[in-house]
């Protein structure tokens, strides 16, 4: 594969309902591996950051975090997903997202928000289709990773 690229590609995105709240769309087919967007925002200090109630906060390292919130953000819209078709990563202090398979048009994009995110802000319940999949088969779920199982209890005990 080519080296990366960190210039996102002119790719037409759309932000629309989803299944939790608006998304983020592809308007046309992304190939793998291209540089989709970057997740832009204001830097902010460690001190804002954690008075900071933004659900947009990216910790690019020890010393610096960018608040997304602003919709001119609008990598802001991507949802976050268990088996995600994007990741994200930093290169020079800045955040890029990448497509991790190729993606057809019409398909929401998504990336790992990762653990701690999850317990933050997800509340342990994730709604993204793999988690909701399990949900509907517990048989399966069973054989699911611990965290996951937790996750899938936790949801299934709300729900009655
Ligand atoms: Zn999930």
């Amino acid at each position: 594969m080519p080296r990366k690229s960190y210039t996102p590609g002119d790719f037409s995105l759309l932000v629309k309902r989803s299944n939790t709240g608006l998304g983020l769309f592809a308007g046309e087919a992304i190939p793998k591996g291209a540089c989709v967007i970057e997740y832009i925002g204001e830097e902010i200090t460690k001190e804002q950051e954690e008075k900071s109630r933004s659900k947009y906060l990216f910790e690019i390292h020890a010393r610096k975090t960018i608040d997304g919130a602003p919709r001119w953000n609008t990598a802001r819209y991507i949802n976050h997903s268990c088996r995600a078709n994007c990741e994200p990563n930093i290169h020079k202090g800045r955040v890029f997202i990448h497509a991790k398979r190729n993606i057809k048009p019409g398909e929401e994009l998504n990336y790992d928000y990762g653990v701690n995110y999850f317990k933050q802000y997800l509340k342990d319940i994730c709604g993204c289709p793999k988690c909701q999949e399990k949900r509907a088969a517990p048989v399966r779920a069973a054989a699911a990773r611990k965290s996951v199982k937790k996750i899938t209890k936790k949801t299934a005990s709300k729900k009655r």
